[in-house]
């Protein structure tokens, strides 16, 4: 799960992380009032969405060619750079061209930058720890260093056991060039960091920039965070941040029937028990020349409303033009299973092609009740014949 960048800094400020006085405002009025409490007389109005690359973004339609990030030198400036971004829709080179519309904006203290860098954790899944990066090449985003200069980053590896230690947060400011009580703020700074990051089961926590004030303060100029979602059962005060119109709609619905879905961009919808059978599907697919629309597991004890839950949620992506039913009753009979798809492709109305491979337990009742559906059903033996018939199929219709 994603928060927004003001979220992101209220969390991390309560662990000790250094951050700049600011607030959340949802109308040009409260982004006055907000700047108001703020010492000024620079702010900096930061329009909210869950993607990266706000400054260098565009507002659609907006021809004064200021992006998501912008400096104010008055409280009536805060307000009419909050009006200007509040309701519109700002693209960035992560939000794709259809971009986010801003709803909300946080004001924030203006900040008198000497240098930018950058500092993020993540979990290594090779080592199995979290691991720290941190580069002196900070507002730019770390896969292009990591492309262009790799030399540049600098890797810190947690052992899980005793934390991160102070000689490696002294070690990491060294290497970023920070010297006197610079490097005292910056061990601070990744110590309170790291304890966010486990303490709230982090999956992510990037600052970019990290900067150095003209004063000489080490602070966040920017903030992401992102939570493992099998943890947040544990946080349910971030549990409750979720922003749920920033999530894919499709995605939200199959949460809320237990159903693990994602969007791809592909066309061919698939339905499957079991996340690696899922996984081979999609790989069979475009093995046979095919796109998959759709990563779905919908798990081993998967019900006839499941089932028909993940059918409507299949069907409401327009790019869907036939769907790949790739089911092995284990736990669960076909003929349950056959019956379920039946029942899904009646109440949606199904008009794209839908190909069924069922396997397992009473798989010959399954298939002689899809049969007897009397619905356009082709089923299919094994995952290749039910890949290539799928594919088949769509390019017919097409
Ligand atoms: P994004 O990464 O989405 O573009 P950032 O929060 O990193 O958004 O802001 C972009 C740039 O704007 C920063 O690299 C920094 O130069 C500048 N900036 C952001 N916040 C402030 C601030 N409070 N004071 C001064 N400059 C800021
Ligand atoms: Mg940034």
């Amino acid at each position: 799960m994603n928060i927004h960048e003001y979220q992101a800094k209220e969390l991390l400020a309560k662990y000790g992380v250094a951050v700049l006085k600011g607030g959340v405002a949802w109308t040009p009025d409260e982004a006055a009032r907000v700047a108001a409490s703020l010492p000024g007389p620079v702010y900096v109005v930061k329009a909210q969405i869950h993607a990266g690359g706000r400054g260098k973004g565009r507002f659609a339609g907006d021809a004064s060619g200021k992006g998501g990030v912008r400096l104010a030198r008055s409280i009536d400036e805060v307000a009419a750079e909050a009006g200007a971004m509040i309701g519109k829709v700002l693209v960035t080179a992560q939000t794709g061209p259809a971009g986010k519309k801003v709803q909300r904006v946080y004001v924030e203290d203006g900040c008198e930058i000497a240098r930018e860098l950058y500092l993020g954790m993540l979990i290594d899944r090779g080592t199995g720890r979290v691991v720290v990066m941190a580069s002196t090449e900070g507002g730019v985003e770390i896969e292009e260093v990591a492309a262009a200069h790799p030399e540049r980053i600098l890797r810190a590896v947690v052992d899980p056991v005793v934390g991160l230690q102070p000689f490696q947060g002294r070690r990491l400011a060294f290497g970023l060039g920070l010297a006197g009580r610079q490097v005292g703020s910056f061990v601070a700074f990744v110590t309170a960091m790291y304890r966010a990051f486990t303490e709230l089961d982090c999956g992510i926590v990037e600052i970019n920039p990290l900067v150095v004030t003209r004063a000489g303060e080490v602070v966040a100029l920017d903030a992401k965070v992102a939570f493992d979602d099998n943890a947040l059962f544990r946080h349910p005060d971030v549990a409750a941040l979720r922003d749920e119109t920033e999530m894919d709609p499709k995605e939200l619905e199959a949460g809320r029937h237990d159903l693990n879905y994602v969007a791809l961009d592909g066309n061919i919808g698939c339905m499957v028990n079991g996340a690696g059978l899922a996984m081979a599907t999609m790989d069979i697919i475009k093995l046979y020349g095919g796109e998959p629309a759709n990563f779905l597991d919908v798990g081993g004890g998967a019900t006839k409303e499941r089932v028909a839950a993940a059918f409507k949620i299949i069907l409401s992506d327009p790019k869907v033009e036939g769907i790949l039913v790739n089911i092995f009753g284990g736990i669960m009979r076909c003929d349950v299973i056959a019956e379920g798809v039946v029942a899904a492709a009646r109440e949606v109305s199904l008009n794209v092609p839908l190909v069924v491979r069922l396997e397992g337990t009473n798989v010959e009742l399954g298939k002689k009740i899809l049969a007897a559906s009397g619905l356009p059903i082709v089923s299919a033996d094994n995952l290749a014949d039910a890949a290539e018939k799928i594919v088949r199929e769509v390019k017919k219709a097409a």
